[in-house]
């Protein structure tokens, strides 16, 4: 069996463990993910929200000054559910460097309320895939555990329509316009494993777009006619 599907499998498992909360380790009465005060703290993103990136969005347009300045994305509109700080940066980085796989049931049930409440529908959902070397050393895909919970909750297919081409360097450490070059063809689309309809791309946290852009066009090329894109986290 594959690390990934392991790990899925392990996520899967662990809904029958004696729950304990991923954030700060109190046994919690049932198993939803986090106990209340961890949940009570969780950096939610409010309302209103901006089209096109899912954040918050001050300004007087219905997309923020941000997207505006980054232009037309290919998506047909983005959600996303907490800021990149406190509580939320401190899952992200248990599960992607400490290997807490039980935040993956977190952000797979956060994105499935999230989901819930918009009420849309989608005829498939794509776990932003990763580097296979970088998965490889941290022996998961974290985003492919967030979509498997997620999946399950939704009923919804999970499809694998695109894959990555090329190694690049990490995103962290380039500005905008580097990464924009970094990620240019960094996807592609399978070609026997086409794409159709709306799908619903979801990646844990979403910077600049430029990783989203990227992943979104190539699902596109794989023959979807529109794709809604969901982070977990958005970073400004
Ligand atoms: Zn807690
Ligand atoms: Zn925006």
């Amino acid at each position: 069996m594959k690390p990934a599907a392991l790990n899925a499998l392990k996520v899967i498992i662990s809904e029958f463990d004696a729950p304990i909360c991923p954030a700060c380790d109190e046994e919690l009465a049932d198993n939803d993910g986090l106990c209340k005060r961890c949940r009570d703290s969780l950096p939610f993103l409010t309302p209103p929200f901006c089209r096109d990136c899912g954040g918050e969005n001050y300004g007087i347009l219905e997309i923020c000054p941000e997207c505006v300045a980054r232009g037309p994305s290919p998506w047909a509109c983005a959600l996303s559910i907490m800021k990149m700080e406190n509580l939320g940066r401190e899952l992200v980085h248990k599960l992607k460097y400490a290997g807490e796989t039980s935040v993956a049931k977190v952000f797979g049930h956060l994105c499935a309320d999230k989901w819930k409440r918009e009420g849309m529908h989608v005829d498939g959902v794509v776990a932003m895939p990763a580097h296979p070397v970088r998965s490889l050393a941290r022996g998961f895909n974290q985003v492919d555990l967030i979509t498997a919970v997620f999946a399950k909750e939704t009923h919804l297919p999970v499809i694998r329509p695109i894959r990555r081409v090329r190694a690049t360097p990490r995103q962290a450490r380039l500005n905008r316009e580097a990464r924009l070059r970094n990620l240019k063809n960094a996807f592609a689309p399978k070609r026997r494993a086409p794409a159709s309809g709306r799908i619903l791309l979801i990646d844990d946290v979403m910077t600049t777009g430029a990783t989203m852009m990227a992943a979104s066009q190539a699902i596109l090329d794989a023959g979807a006619r529109e794709v809604v894109a969901m982070s977990i986290l958005r970073a400004v």
